[in-house]
């Protein structure tokens, strides 16, 4: 059985969400991410991890 995938923002494992380039994000997370006001501190932390994700560090 597939036990899923890490998600980016809670880091923990979760079979159900959503693909976002190579990394996953689980379908609490996008909800809270949907759900959450741009003008949240709380939004800032999302953006923060997200924004990981869009420019994933190089490897050497
Ligand atoms: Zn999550």
């Amino acid at each position: 059985m597939s036990k899923g995938k890490t998600c980016i923002i809670c880091d923990k494992e979760k079979s159900m969400g959503i693909h976002l380039y190579t990394s996953f994000i689980c379908v609490e997370c996008e909800k809270e991410i949907n759900s959450t006001q741009t003008s949240d501190e709380k939004y800032k932390y999302f953006v923060e991890k997200l924004s990981r994700v869009k420019n994933p560090p190089l490897y050497s």
